[in-house]
């Protein structure tokens, strides 16, 4: 049995599309059903649902033997034993620096003032903001990132943007792209050498399919 973790949203509707073109069904609606295995067309593989963020646990530890995962999950939790054979380049975005309509970043920076950043990416934001030289303090948190500086709790935000209609509704700008974002294929290491013909078929067929 072949375990494949994903999580439920953007990157479990494009990574069906993909499984797809690889002839692989998903015999179940995650919307629908309250399951958490689900089963698919192929009798020796089955989905696992988990929450973004612990899809790189899974498969480290071997609950899962791969997973999709976006880079911007695998920069902030850690990436340490996995195998990434592959962008998949679906749920793709930027994860980018915002701030408020009329808010002057550039003299912000310019000027050395202590920005207050608030996001759920603490260590992509750290990083950013020290090769730049910038001081900031970072304020974790967990979800709706675009209320922070519309209520004063930050300067400016950093997160992930799409089509940036999220900004727009919210009266923010993209002030600065720290990076492009897309999921990726992980592996377990081990699983990689004791069900080494069906993985590497497997990742070989996705591999296929990504480049057409
Ligand atoms: P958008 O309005 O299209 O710019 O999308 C922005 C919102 O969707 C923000 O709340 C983001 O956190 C979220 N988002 C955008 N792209 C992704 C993605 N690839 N994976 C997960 N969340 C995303």
């Amino acid at each position: 049995m072949i375990t494949l973790a994903l999580s439920k949203g953007r990157i479990f509707d494009e990574a069906l599309s993909l499984l797809g073109a690889v002839g692989i069904q998903v015999l179940e609606d995650p919307d629908t059903s309250r399951k958490l295995i689900l089963s698919t067309s192929r009798a020796d593989l089955r989905i696992v649902l988990v929450r973004a963020s612990d899809v790189p646990t899974y498969v480290q530890y071997g609950g899962a033997d791969l997973g999709v995962v976006g880079k911007d999950t695998l920069l902030e939790t850690g990436d340490a034993g996995l195998y990434q054979p592959l962008d998949l380049k679906i749920a793709k975005c930027r994860i980018s620096v915002a701030v408020r309509e009329g808010f002057d970043y550039a003299a912000a920076v310019r000027q050395g003032s202590r920005l207050t950043v608030a996001t759920k990416y603490v260590a992509i934001a750290r990083e950013f903001f020290a090769a730049k030289g910038v001081h900031v303090d970072l304020i974790k948190l967990y979800g709706s990132m675009e209320l922070a500086p519309l209520t004063g709790l930050a300067d400016a935000i950093v997160d992930l943007v799409s089509t940036g209609n999220t900004l727009k509704a919210n009266h923010l700008v993209e002030v600065e792209r720290i990076m492009d974002i897309s999921a990726r294929l992980v592996v377990n290491q081990a699983a990689l050498k004791l069900k080494q013909a069906p993985l590497r078929a497997l990742i070989n067929a996705i591999a296929a399919a990504v480049k057409i």
